[in-house]
């Protein structure tokens, strides 16, 4: 038989969510993160440095990627909503004209030196171009989204 708590001035305890928190918190929570938002850090890390780290283009702590190109939808450190982040894919092309350039000069320099047999620069070039370019698309990404995030790029609309 339970005995109504506030007749021995007992404390009756906070509602709780599903994942256990109060609604308190939960208020504490979504004050601290929309203040986080809309106050932007005096000064933001650089967007080459977030971006060779692959870290969060505003706090520079969180990860941000949760797979090998799949960018978090949201920091785990500061809190910035990132899912716009999600579809940039021009890292494509500059990785495309680096690699190009690179390999093509050092295969050219390679022919200029020791004139190779062919399978040589095959064996030689292949394995670079795949390594290089896998290497580079983390990196490369992470200071795209790093660069739209600073220069606030977004795509282009109408107004009015
Ligand atoms: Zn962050």
């Amino acid at each position: 038989m339970q005995i109504a708590p506030f007749l021995f001035g007992a404390t009756v305890p906070p509602a709780k969510n599903a994942r256990g928190s109060t609604a308190a918190q939960l208020l504490r929570h979504q004050c601290a993160r929309s203040t986080a938002m809309t106050n932007p850090p005096e000064r933001l890390p650089s967007p080459f440095a977030t971006g060779l780290a692959c870290r969060c283009p505003r706090c520079g702590e969180g990860p941000l990627f949760s797979g090998f190109l799949k960018v978090v939808s949201r920091c785990e450190s500061c809190g910035l909503d990132l899912t716009w982040a999600a579809q940039t894919e021009g890292p494509a092309v500059f990785i495309i004209l680096i690699v190009g350039f690179v390999i093509v000069g050092a295969a050219a320099i390679v022919e200029g030196l020791f004139h190779p047999p062919p399978f040589v620069h095959l064996l030689l070039w292949l394995p670079s171009v795949v390594i290089l370019a896998l290497a580079l698309m983390r990196p490369l990404k992470a200071t795209m989204v790093a660069l739209q995030f600073h220069n606030r790029a977004g795509e282009g609309r109408l107004d009015g």
